[in-house]
């Protein structure tokens, strides 16, 4: 890429947590930047503007995000204390292992999990004597991440953006698409009407549109699925202190289902990270059935006995947008010199943001290196081999 000068116009397209993160990097580096989003910041629509995201650093076979989010956390530490709102909760997670948790535990054994941080196991007359909330039957084994916690997602995200904000930073609320490419370079996003916002270099951070928004290489290989989130209301008394005291809990077997009690007051949060159907991010009425609620109350039940008559609160239906391999997409366009595009959270990017942007500032700014497992080069053109593999995480 041509040489930017000392403080480059940077148009980074997507208000969500890895483009808020991303201008946030790019402004503290000295690029001139200017943020757009067609729904506003840490909105309802895109992936990031739910109440919690879970920060871990126990992945099941993948150093390389083992070691993102540990890089992550002291700029979630400094995003936190620069507000008096609560933006990183550090409870805990607790891991509640059957065989196919095992194994996950074990992948990330093998790839140093240990070296990063701290885990406690728990024999299960331990792990019951602590949190009696839970019925652990059919669990295997307990391990406890200490310091792995939740951040408050939303507000994260409108923190990033009044500290872009107060810090000079632009913000322009449309939807865009890229304009003119010449000589192997963007000069300009469009909006639908025709107005034109130009830059030296373009990072396009669209969640569950960036595949629209790239249809040929991109496109065929992004699948955004609906994800189901259910909250519950707690019990007063005993019952209630007991589930109030839980970690953020995995729970580890056939599927992977997972919660917490929401900080911000929202109730006890449970969802599964299956993959739900395919959907168009626009069209999607994200609403849920009574079936579909009456189906988590029973296996919420079996985990949680105080919450078998709980009141359901409310659903949130969120999107996770898929690569192949569950790997994320970091890179430059494989076309054009001054584009960048960042995605493909496949579920687990909220925590990697802030060294998600650290990359992507750095290689827009001085060149460095991207991670080849998240290169758009290597999806690969025939169908037989594409959606095979689901990463696991
Ligand atoms: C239910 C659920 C639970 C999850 N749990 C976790 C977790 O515990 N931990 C974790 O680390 N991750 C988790 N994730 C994943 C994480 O939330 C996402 O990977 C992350 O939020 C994706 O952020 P993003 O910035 O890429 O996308 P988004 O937040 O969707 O932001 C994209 C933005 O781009 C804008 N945009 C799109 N197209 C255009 C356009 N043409 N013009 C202008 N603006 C445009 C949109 O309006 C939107 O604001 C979870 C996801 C879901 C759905």
């Amino acid at each position: 890429m041509a040489a930017l000068g000392a403080s480059p116009r940077i148009v980074v397209v997507g208000a969500g947590i890895l483009g808020l993160w991303t201008a946030r990097q790019l402004q503290l580096r000295g690029a001139e930047v200017t943020l757009v989003d067609a729904r506003g910041p840490g909105n309802d629509l895109g992936s990031s503007g739910d109440s919690t995201r879970i920060w871990r650093t126990v992945y099941g076979g993948d150093r390389l995000y083992q070691e993102l989010a540990q890089r992550a956390k002291p700029a979630w530490l400094a995003l936190d204390s620069s507000t008096s709102t609560p933006l990183f909760r550090p409870t805990g997670v607790l891991w509640l292992l059957r065989a196919e948790g095992e194994k996950y535990l074990g992948r990330a054994r093998a790839v140093g999990i240990e070296e990063a941080t701290r885990l406690e196991e728990l024999s299960l007359p331990e792990a019951r004597r602590r949190w009696p909330a839970l019925d652990l039957s059919d669990v295997s084994r307990v391990v406890f991440e200490p310091e792995a916690g939740v951040l408050a997602a939303r507000d994260c995200c409108l923190q990033l953006f009044a500290q872009l904000e107060a810090a000079g930073g632009r913000y322009h609320q449309a939807s865009v698409q890229p304009g003119a490419w010449v000589r192997g370079r963007l000069r300009e996003v469009v909006e639908r009407d025709g107005t034109a916002l130009s830059a030296d270099a373009f990072v396009f951070a669209c969640g569950p549109w960036l595949g629209s928004l790239f249809p040929r290489i991109l496109g065929p290989y992004l699948r955004v699925t609906r994800q189901d989130v259910f909250y519950f209301e707690l019990p007063t008394g005993a019952a209630g202190e007991d589930l109030a005291e839980l970690p953020v809990w995995c729970d580890f077997g056939a599927e992977f289902l997972y919660g917490m009690v929401d900080p911000a007051g929202g109730g006890f949060k449970i969802a599964s990270d299956r993959r739900g159907s395919s959907i168009d991010p626009d069209t999607d009425p994200r609403t849920v059935t009574a079936e579909d609620v009456s189906a988590v109350r029973r296996v919420l039940a079996r985990r949680f006995p105080g919450l078998a008559k709980a009141p359901f609160v409310r659903s949130k239906v969120c999107v996770y947008t898929n690569s192949p391999d569950g790997h994320l997409v970091v890179d430059r366009h494989p076309e054009a010199d001054n584009v960048w595009l960042l995605g493909a959270g496949s579920g687990h990017a909220f925590k990697l943001a802030p060294t998600l942007g650290e990359l992507v500032a750095a290689a827009i700014l001085e060149g460095a290196d991207l991670p080849k497992s998240c290169s758009v080069g290597r999806f690969v053109t025939t169908e037989a081999d594409r959606m095979t593999t689901q990463f696991e995480r």
